[in-house]
């Protein structure tokens, strides 16, 4: 038991207080003056992984706070640190995922001197937040923890950074003056007006063609129960957002995404769980959405509602206790169903054969549905798949199923390049301790892997064992083939005469996994793609890294709206 006397520094009581609302998981890169920060959290069990650069280390903490509804922290050094970190604090905010920040600062009795990394840093990270502060006093910080944690989770989830200045990191005051607070418990439910319930429920009695979107708020929420029981219980269409894939199962008979666009153009109502209407959704107006479409908004964010469609109905709460008031008050659906899943299921099987003819195209260089449907052919179903890249992450929605929810992390609102390894690192470290079966499936592009491949290191050292598939198509969105690369090179200068989508041609990126320790695999034909993923995934133990390569020039279906230029919205 500790004596009355016993004095403890601010690092201790920040990892004390972490560790009593729940932190398993600290991500960062150390430096002064959060080295101590690092260690004291070791000592009260949370589980620090070390990464090569904060952009990474803070997209792994929030892939947890997706994945766990819990947030982890990433910590990171003042100024440049917390400045690499704001990659992934404005992702979590564009997510809506929780995420706690740790920073260190200047020395207060440096500050305005022009100390070492001095910067405003509870200032500047405001806008990247939902709360940034320094505690006002070194006894305070588990106050501040609290907050901290409980903003994070609570209302439409986010960042929060706390700041700690050298000093207070290092100095010591007795235990008994540390003040006191219990974990903040889950977020509170809300359930939605009952008036409007009814409207909802008399909305879907009367539509024809009735849909229901399902976003990643639904799959952050729990709300898988729920949402399947409702879905299932009045045969009603439903299309995942990338994200929201898994929270029923991508391959299940009531999914209609691929006949996306034409689900979407006919609806008449639309129920929108956990999803905005932002350029995922095309803002949820025509040409894409049906003129007269009713959207009935399901969110926990009341500031949600209404955002740039006309006719809607807001829903405020948390989506599976939302769904569960609706489906017991629901009595019958009108005769719908005959001749609105008669038009899906028809579009649906011509959409699926166009698909087919790139499938069985297996001629090298390979094109990417050929490579994705091998991909999703053999991992297991219940694989967490980290997706993103151009081409990579488009068609690698529509070709990588997901059976489970939360097992599909990719570029998200953001659409943010470089999450890939964070994300991987992340999955890998949660499954070693939560679900040591599962495997972790990262398939991302040659552009993608380039933001954060030294993370392949991260990954090494603490032997976490995943796959890394990259789809090499030596390039951004597109490339350039070997031999157009020698006569550019002989040409002049590469500076002013290469395509600037263009990456070295054939990088052997796998030989990098062989060089720290993990296996590395070069891919040219489906046949070599099965072999290798094959062995890949017999080793349990270790690492992998396979480098397929991609017909530089090969692209997604033709598209039937370009929603990037404007004039063809
Ligand atoms: P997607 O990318 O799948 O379209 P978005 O990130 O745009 O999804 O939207 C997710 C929405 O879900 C956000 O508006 C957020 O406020 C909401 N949300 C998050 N958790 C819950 C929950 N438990 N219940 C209801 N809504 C939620």
């Amino acid at each position: 038991m500790a004596s009355e006397n016993e004095e403890v520094d601010g690092a201790a009581i920040l990892a004390k207080s972490l560790k009593s609302q729940g932190v398993e998981y600290m991500f960062g890169i150390v430096g002064v003056p959060v080295i101590e920060v690092a260690v004291a959290a070791q000592a009260e069990g949370i589980k620090y992984v070390g990464m090569r650069n904060e952009q990474a280390a803070s997209y792994a903490a929030s892939a947890i706070g997706y994945m766990t509804g819990r947030p982890a922290v990433c910590l990171v050094v003042s100024g440049p640190g917390l400045v690499h970190a704001f990659a992934g604090m404005s992702n979590a905010m564009e997510n809506c995922w929780p995420l706690i920040v740790v920073g260190g600062s200047c020395d207060s009795n440096q500050e305005g001197m022009g100390g070492f990394q001095e910067y405003p840093q509870v200032f500047t990270a405001k806008p990247f937040c939902k709360y940034s502060a320094r505690p006002s006093s070194v006894d305070r910080i588990p106050f501040f923890v609290e907050k901290a944690v409980r903003q994070s989770i609570y209302g439409r989830p986010g960042c929060c950074y706390i700041d700690l200045p050298g000093d207070m990191i290092t100095d010591k005051i007795p235990l008994s003056h540390v003040s006191s607070v219990k974990r903040c418990p889950d977020a509170p439910v809300m359930l939605a007006d009952p008036s409007s319930i009814k409207k909802t429920i008399d909305l879907l009695s009367n539509s024809s063609r009735p849909l229901v979107i399902v976003g990643k708020g639904a799959a952050y929420g729990r709300a898988e129960r729920a949402v399947r029981e409702f879905i299932t219980s009045w045969n009603l269409p439903f299309l995942p957002t990338p994200m929201g894939k898994g929270v029923l199962p991508d391959d299940h008979p009531l999914c209609v995404s691929s006949t996306r666009s034409k689900a979407l153009q006919e609806a008449d109502v639309i129920i929108l769980l956990g999803a905005r209407l932002n350029w995922i959704l095309h803002f949820g107006l025509p040409p894409r959405f049906h003129k007269d479409i009713q959207i009935v908004q399901v969110d926990i964010c009341v500031e949600e509602l209404g955002n740039n469609v006309y006719k809607w109905l807001g829903l405020v709460g948390n989506i599976s206790h939302v769904v569960h008031q609706v489906s017991v008050k629901m009595i019958f659906l009108d005769g719908y169903i005959l001749s609105w899943w008669k038009f899906l299921k028809n579009k649906m099987k011509t959409n699926q054969n166009t698909f087919q003819k790139m499938i069985s195209d297996k001629s090298s260089p390979l094109n990417y549905y050929a490579v994705l449907n091998e991909i999703n052919n053999m991992i297991p179903d219940n694989s967490i798949i980290i997706n993103e890249g151009a081409n990579t992450m488009d068609i690698g929605r529509v070709m990588l199923l997901n059976h489970l929810p939360r097992h599909r992390l990719d570029a998200g609102t953001f659409g943010t390049m470089g999450v890939g390894l964070g994300f991987t690192v992340a999955a890998a470290i949660w499954c070693r301790d939560h679900a040591p079966n599962k495997r972790v499936v990262c398939v991302q592009g040659d552009s993608a892997f380039g933001f954060s491949g030294m993370e392949i290191e991260t990954l090494q050292r603490y032997n976490l064992p995943i796959i890394l598939i990259i789809l090499n198509n030596n390039g951004i969105s597109f490339g350039i083939d070997e031999e157009s690369w020698s006569s550019l090179e002989s040409a002049g200068d590469l500076t002013l005469m290469t395509p600037p989508t263009s990456l070295k041609p054939n990088t052997p990126y796998e030989k990098m996994m062989a060089g720290f320790g993990g296996r590395g695999y070069a891919v040219q034909t489906i046949h070599s793609l099965q072999h290798s993923l094959k062995d890949a995934l017999n080793h349990t133990n270790q690492s992998s890294l396979i480098t397929v390569a991609i017909n530089p020039l090969a692209q997604r279906k033709p598209q039937d709206f370009f929603w990037l230029t404007k004039s063809k919205m």
